[in-house]
């Protein structure tokens, strides 16, 4: 059993969040269960976060988990087929040497945690684009998921997306991806520091008016796909969503 973070102190973040009027929400685990060697699904009850907050695609939340040092920092986690009639949804964890990831790899039904609601905001563009251009790596496949049956859902659900996807572990092709029988998927291995998949992308470029880009990979490669699908691809600075999901030999804060 983990022990609640809810009476710790969050340090300035926190102070921020609640200056801004940020609403808090106590998780409680309902399910636990291993979907790869290096991917976790955990289930949840919300707390009211979905009876005060309606859903939207790629919807994420903070949660508060103690670092090494006992201090708590947040991190976002996105939520995974949120069901508002019983306030209940999934967190899907990549894993990697983390606070979020230990946290989620000890974690038990009946166990619970803090988070926070605020930042959280996407609707998918109207009128339809004429495709997607999306990128994303196992941190952003609850996102991309979403994503994916939003616009299956959307006004013109046979619009096409092609994904590119970079994978750290080759367990990471097993993971499940919602794509469509038009959709396109290029597995890309993430090298050192992430450069091969914006080079897959750059590679690719064609002038893609009217598609919409959707990126979330860590900060350097999400700086450099979305330039490029700004750029290359000529979607401009309107026809990209693009969010940082991780920072690459980030020290543990
Ligand atoms: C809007 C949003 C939604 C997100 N949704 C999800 C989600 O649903 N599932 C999910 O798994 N992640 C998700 N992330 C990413 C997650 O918040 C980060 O990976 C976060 O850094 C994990 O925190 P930590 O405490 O475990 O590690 P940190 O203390 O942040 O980092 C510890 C070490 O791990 C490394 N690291 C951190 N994340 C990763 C990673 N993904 N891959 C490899 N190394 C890493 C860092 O470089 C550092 O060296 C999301 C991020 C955002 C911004």
């Amino acid at each position: 059993m983990v022990e609640s973070t809810k009476t710790k102190s969050r340090g300035w973040q926190g102070a921020v969040l609640k200056l801004l009027g940020a609403d808090d929400y106590e998780l409680t685990v309902t399910s636990n269960e291993k979907v790869t060697d290096e991917y976790i699904r955990l289930g949840f009850t919300g707390g009211g976060l979905l009876t005060d907050r309606p859903v939207h695609p790629t919807m994420w939340v903070r949660i508060w988990f103690e670092n090494k040092h006992g201090k708590l920092h947040q991190r976002a986690y996105t939520l995974v087929d949120p069901d508002p009639s019983d306030d209940s949804f999934y967190l899907e964890f990549a894993i990697h040497d983390g606070a979020a990831t230990r946290w989620a790899l000890s974690a038990e039904p009946g166990d619970t945690i803090s988070s926070t609601f605020m930042g959280s905001k996407f609707a998918i563009p109207e009128p339809a684009p004429k495709g997607w251009l999306i990128a994303g790596d196992a941190a952003a496949l609850p996102a991309l998921n979403s994503l994916l049956d939003a616009i299956s859902a959307s006004t013109d659900p046979s619009v096409p997306a092609t994904v590119w996807f970079e994978y750290a572990h080759e367990s990471d092709k097993a993971l499940p991806l919602r794509l469509r029988d038009q959709d396109t998927i290029n597995w890309v291995k993430r090298d050192r520091d992430g450069d091969a998949l914006i080079e897959a992308v750059q590679g690719a470029a064609f002038d893609a008016t009217g598609h919409f880009g959707w990126v979330a990979l860590d900060m350097k490669a999400t700086r450099a796909v979305s330039g490029s699908f700004k750029n290359d691809y000529k979607l401009g600075k309107t026809g990209v969503k693009a969010q940082a999901y991780w920072r690459a030999n980030a020290p543990e804060s």
